[in-house]
């Protein structure tokens, strides 16, 4: 068996007539930057998002820093983050001389703890960047109403929740990125939504905010040589775009994979008293971008990975050192600042293979695999 953390060939080789034909579509035309297939795409995507404006970037790092370039923020400005995410999150906040504050997570979901939320609101508070983690949606409905008591922004990073539905206490629903002021997202290739290189985009409920985003993505320019605003060049690309055109198609085929590919695991590994399965919010839909374990605290995690690695299985730990902790960051939290979850889960968290190709049998092979450790 050739397990692998995500099958980009065997997903590929299924569409492989389409995605072909919408390469050498972009080749033959030669229009590589801005051309007809980009602005295909982000209309087939904004409908997907049920109308909501899409504007594409060149990375989902990208997004992130264009939002907060066009909700302008102004140097130190504190902006909250949870402190379990991959640090693209923390980084353009910094990168822009904003100040990143982190909030521990909640143990259930691993995501933004929204109970921690208000007790690190100052005055210089302008935004709260909530991280869809692996595939479902923060509690918006609290965050929102968070928000608006402060007047904080929300964006949303969807960068590992593309298609996520999120359901408020009424019944009514959203798709996760378009409840903020503003979603980001990645075409990383290994995302969800994924393209063969790199690329990103914004949702943006509102008009002129969408323009300026657009601006800003484009040399701050909306007419050629007029550059209005301090912009960077962030452009997803024409292959790109005609790649994901025809992903896009079976973007919810692909959630209902993985969504299937968990439920298997859920069986298979219910009752293991050494491992807890992921948990799904009563409030979202999960899109299961990892699938991920918290592994009971007696058992050494990284043990368990070694032996999972010499039987041909892969597993990644999202993520091995908090942020807070890294060089890069220390200097951001005081002594005061303390994440419990976030530390124990860097510790204990161990993401299983899990894409839409995977199957029945290389799941089983996992799980047999997991208790043969848990055994010895
Ligand atoms: C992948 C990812 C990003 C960054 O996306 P890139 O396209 O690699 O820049 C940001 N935030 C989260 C949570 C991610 O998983």
């Amino acid at each position: 068996m050739n397990i692998k953390m995500v099958d980009l060939k065997g997903q590929y080789d299924k569409i492989k007539t389409e995605i072909d034909e919408g390469i050498q579509g972009v080749i033959d035309t030669t229009s590589f930057i801005n051309g007809p297939k980009v602005q295909e795409f982000t209309i087939n995507l904004s409908n997907y998002l049920e109308g909501v404006n899409v504007v594409p970037c060149a990375n989902g790092t990208d997004a992130l820093q264009i939002a907060l370039m066009a909700l302008d923020l102004k140097s130190g400005d504190e902006v909250i983050v949870p402190a379990h995410t991959y640090a693209a999150t923390a980084e353009v906040i910094a990168l822009l001389k904003l100040k990143p504050v982190f909030v521990d997570v909640n143990p259930e979901d691993f995501n933004i703890d929204v109970s921690l939320i208000e007790e690190k609101i100052s005055p210089k508070t302008k935004a709260i960047i909530p991280v869809h983690l692996y595939g479902q949606c923060a509690d918006m409905e609290l965050i929102m109403s968070i928000a608006s008591k402060h007047k904080l922004f929300v964006v949303e990073d969807t960068a590992q929740a593309i298609g996520a539905v999120y359901t408020y206490s009424d019944g009514k629903k959203a798709i996760a990125g378009t409840i903020g002021d503003i979603g980001t997202t990645s075409f990383f290739p290994s995302k969800n939504l994924g393209c063969y290189g790199d690329g990103g985009a914004l949702f943006v409920k509102d008009n002129e905010l969408a323009k300026k985003c657009k601006m800003i993505a484009n040399h701050g320019q909306s007419i050629k040589y007029k550059h209005e605003i301090v912009g960077c060049n962030s452009r997803l690309d024409s292959i790109q775009a005609a790649i994901l055109d025809v992903k896009l198609k079976y973007l919810d085929d692909y959630s209902a994979a993985r969504q299937n590919a968990a439920k298997i695991y859920d069986e298979l590994l219910n009752n293991i008293k050494e491992i807890k399965i992921p948990k799904i919010s009563q409030n979202s839909t999960h899109v299961y971008h990892q699938y991920t374990l918290v592994i009971e605290e007696s058992l050494d995690r990284n043990a368990m990975q070694a032996f999972l690695k010499e039987k041909g299985i892969p597993t990644m730990i999202y993520y091995p050192i908090p942020i807070h902790k890294q060089q890069a960051y220390i200097n951001e939290c005081t002594d005061k600042d303390s994440f419990p979850v976030t530390e124990k889960l860097a510790e204990l968290v161990l993401s299983l293979p899990i894409h839409t190709e995977i199957t029945r049998e290389e799941q089983e092979f996992v799980v047999s695999s997991i208790k043969e450790f848990l055994k010895n």
